[in-house]
Order: C-alpha cells, then structure tokens, then sequence
C-alpha cells in the first residue's frame, strides 16, 4: 500500500453532522473525502420547513440547509463522493491504517468518522408516502409547530410517542395515541405525563391503516381496533410516526460496540469508539437528541477528536499515546 493512497480521514454519510465533521477537518488540513451514502443529505432531505437551527433567521428547507453546508464543506476542498460505503476492516492498533470499500473500490485511511444516522420507522403503507409532507412526520420537534391548534395524531406506544405526545400538546389543540397493544411500552414518568395531560386522548387496540384528504393533505386518519375489528375515522391535520428509529450501523456491528438498540457507543464526551481512529458523530449515535444542529456539534467534535488523534500519532512515539 502507498503511503499517497492512505488519507488522514473518511467521513462516512452526508447528514448535518457528516459536513460539519467535513467543514471542520478540511479547515484542519486534514484532506478529507466524504461518502455520502444512498440518501445523499440525510434524513433532513426527507422534511420540509427547517426553522429550529440557528443562523437561519427566516427559516431554510432542509434540501436546501443540505446544499449549503455541502457548499461550506467543498469551499474548503472537501472531496465529496456520491457513494456507498460497502464494507468496513478497522484496524484496532493505536496509528492502524483502516480500510474500507466503495463497492470493489477499496479505500485506506488513518482515521473514520462515522456520521450514518438513523432511519425513523414508518408503518410501511402507501399513504404515509403519499402524505409525507403534506401532514405525515416523524419528529415533533422539527415539525410540531405546524400544527399549532389544530388536532393530531401519534402512532406508538414507546417512550418516543409518549414525549411526541406531551410535546405536541403543548401546541396542538387536541393528540389522539394509537397504542396497537392494551398498555404503553413507555416507561412509568412517561406515562404518568400522557395521563396529567388533559388534551391527550389514548386509544388502546387501535392501528393507522390508511390516510385520507384532498391535494395530498391530510385531512382524516382511518384507524381500525384490532380486538373488534371496527374501523373508524378521526379528523386530523397531522400525523406523527413514533415507532422507533433504526441506526445505519448494519456494516460496523461486527466490529464496533452498539447498546442494545444498535446505536455506536462512544466513549464519553467524545466521539472514539472502541477502535482508535475511528469516531462517530450524528444520530448513528444518539438516540435522545436527534437534532440538526446536536448532530452537527457531534461532527465538529469528531473531526477535532480525529485531528488530536493524528496529532499524537505524529509528536509521539506510539506506546506513548494515550488512548482511553
Ligand atoms: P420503542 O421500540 O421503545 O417503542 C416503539 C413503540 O412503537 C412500541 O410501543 C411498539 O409497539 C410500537 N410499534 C412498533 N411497530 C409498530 C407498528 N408497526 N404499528 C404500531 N405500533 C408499532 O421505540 P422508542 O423510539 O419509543 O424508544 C427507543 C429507545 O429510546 C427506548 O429505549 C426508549 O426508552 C428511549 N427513549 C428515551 C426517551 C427519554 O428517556 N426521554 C425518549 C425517547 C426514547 P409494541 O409495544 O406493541 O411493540
């Protein structure tokens, strides 16, 4: 292997936290080339209306928000590869060279940082894909506001739909649950606030199994209960997925550390996992904020932690460098 073929970093995925990481390290000199994956732009290709990050004072779509910090991250000669990361060998040496595959394309690198994000669950019918974006989500955060006094609906029982829930009734005018069991998977704190709220209606036994409404807004939800069988229809301008989301973490699992959910475990306040060299950044991480701009925080982190990592590599001889 030539040592012009080993870059200083890999950023594997392209959300908010993937091109900060690039911004970052590029600006670090650290030559980085970014993979974006399948979903160039990440999950905030998939929302509309971006009014919660900061900087933009009248609000930015999301596609939009994507280009621009793609854009930044280039301006600093960011490679930027419209790719797929296939396969992944870390090495698990302190100064390893860790390789990695684009298809038959083999790559080599002294440092990753893994920003793949997660993916929200949806149900799986066609009218959540006919009505996305036009009333169907899966973040209450980035997409509540919309909904202010108007009624809604959220699907899941968990600890998500629960604190979607309580969020979204703080703006809504009313929030129906549909819970597919006869009792909440959510813990007991959470419950206890779905309860102590007044416009918070649960349904237990009841299921989403299609959307109605004109011009592909959503305008009815029509719901069945799977003990009776009697279906039904309920007003509502919004609809809120809260199933669980699932980490993009398929390829490394074999070698980095998950929690049960799958999410990369990361060593605390910093982006290392357990294989020096490798970092991760963004949802494929964290499971509680799942914010733009927390995931694009995690990315400045890891590139900085990636820049400390090399730098060490390069001053001291390597039993010297500590790690962990
Ligand atoms: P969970 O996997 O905990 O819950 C998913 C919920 O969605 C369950 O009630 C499940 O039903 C339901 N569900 C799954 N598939 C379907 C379907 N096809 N149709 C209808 N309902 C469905 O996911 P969460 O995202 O809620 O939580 C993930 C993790 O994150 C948990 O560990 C949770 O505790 C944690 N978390 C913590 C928070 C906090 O502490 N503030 C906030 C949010 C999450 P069923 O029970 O029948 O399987």
């Amino acid at each position: 292997m030539e040592e012009q073929n080993i870059l200083d970093c890999i950023i594997v995925g392209s959300g908010p936290s993937g091109f900060t990481a690039a911004i970052y390290a590029a600006r670090a000199d650290l030559k980085p080339e970014l993979y974006t994956g399948l979903e160039p732009g990440g999950q905030l290709t998939t929302t509309t209306e971006v009014d919660n990050f900061p900087g933009y004072a009248n609000g930015v779509t999301g596609p939009e928000m994507m280009i621009d910090l793609q854009k930044q991250a280039e301006r600093f000669d960011t490679k930027v590869h419209y790719e797929m990361i296939t396969k992944t060998e870390f090495s698990n040496e302190v100064g390893g060279i860790h390789k990695l595959w684009a298809g038959k394309k083999e790559l080599f690198a002294k440092t990753v940082i893994i920003s793949t994000g997660a993916t929200a669950k949806y149900l799986g019918l066609d009218d959540e894909k006919k009505y996305s974006g036009g009333g169907v989500s899966a973040c209450a955060t980035c997409d509540g506001f919309f909904y202010k006094g108007k009624d809604v609906i959220v699907v899941g029982g968990g600890d998500t739909a629960a604190e979607e829930a309580t969020y979204l009734a703080k703006l809504c005018k009313h929030v129906t649950i549909l819970v597919r069991k006869g009792e909440f998977r959510a813990s007991k704190a959470m419950i206890h606030r779905v309860d102590n709220t007044e416009n918070i209606t649960v349904l237990f036994h009841h299921e989403l199994i299609g959307i109605e409404g004109e011009n592909s807004l959503v305008e009815r939800a029509v719901v069945i209960n799977n003990e009776t069988n009697e279906e039904s229809k309920i007003d509502v301008h919004g609809i809120f997925i809260a199933i669980g989301h699932k980490p993009n973490t398929d390829i490394f699992k074999d070698q980095l550390t998950t929690d049960e959910n799958g999410y990369l475990v990361t060593d605390s306040k910093s982006t290392r996992t357990n294989f020096p060299g490798i970092f991760a950044a963004g949802d494929v991480q964290d499971h509680i904020y799942r914010q733009a701009i927390t995931a694009a925080g995690s990315g400045c982190m890891a590139a900085m932690d990636a820049e400390k990592y090399l730098g060490e590599l390069e001053n001291k001889p390597k039993d010297y460098i500590e790690y962990n």
